[in-house]
């Protein structure tokens, strides 16, 4: 069971459902609710919330009831003609709010161009289905020609403030992992001469190689399961499976 409340405490509720769904919303109209640069919704029956009190409600646009506590202000919720059997919890007035990660993003294109959130979710830029680009920056590769590749890498993880981890097998012989929230980072022992590459992660690595080559790309190498191409440029690069984390 989950429960809540308001800043004051005279709105209480408790919920036994699992959530169908968590999301950010990038919407104004839930930026101006809340007075936050993104909200986040925690989607559960209406029938599965029991409040302690009678919240009061604003009908925000057509169909769509806000709802909030009237004496301290706390947004509690949104509820929509269109989903009439569900309601959508702030996040924050959960009592446990980290027990609930969102899963996606909607109303991308409305995102405050200032904020935005380390993870690697699936966006929607409106309210339908979010779901993840073909391919995105996977990452960078520090290719370094050296003996000893933890020196290399203990430079890189003092130089970049990023903690170092050992990878295992085979694949820890060759490259070092630097801890990014964000990025996947690692140092790798190369016999070419020292660079950065940078790898594309794709859900299909041969239609991303195809879409790179129509841009004017060639294909170097294929490596394992990745593609090493290169751009007009000259710059190396790798198209990878999209790494499963
Ligand atoms: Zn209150
Ligand atoms: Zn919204």
């Amino acid at each position: 069971m989950s429960t809540g409340r308001c800043l004051c405490g005279d709105i209480r509720f408790e919920t036994r459902a699992t959530p169908a769904w968590i999301a950010y919303c990038h919407c104004a109209s839930c930026r101006r609710h809340t007075a936050s640069p993104v909200a986040c919704f925690v989607n559960v029956p209406l029938s599965s919330v029991e409040f302690s009190a009678e919240r009061a409600r604003y009908v925000s646009s057509p169909g769509v009831t806000r709802s909030h506590c009237a004496r301290c202000g706390t947004p509690i919720g949104y509820e929509t003609a269109k989903r009439p059997d569900e309601i959508d919890l702030y996040v924050n007035v959960f009592d446990h709010p980290e027990e609930f990660a969102p899963g996606s993003h909607g109303f991308e294109a409305e995102r405050l161009p200032w904020f935005d959130t380390a993870d690697r979710l699936p966006r929607a830029a409106d309210g339908g289905p979010a779901v993840s680009p073909p391919s995105r920056l996977g990452g960078f590769i520090i290719d370094c020609r050296t003996a000893d590749l933890w020196s290399a890498a203990r430079f890189w993880s003092e130089a970049l403030r990023l903690p170092l981890a050992e990878l295992p097998g085979a694949e820890g012989q060759s490259y070092v992992r630097l801890e990014s929230r964000d990025l996947h980072i690692e140092v790798q022992r190369v016999e070419h001469p020292s660079r950065v590459h940078l790898d594309i992660e794709a859900d299909d690595v041969e239609a991303e190689a195809q879409r790179l080559e129509a841009l004017g790309a060639a294909r170097v190498a294929a490596v394992h399961d990745w593609i090493v191409m290169q751009a007009p440029d000259g710059q190396r690069f790798c198209v990878v499976p999209r790494a499963s984390a």
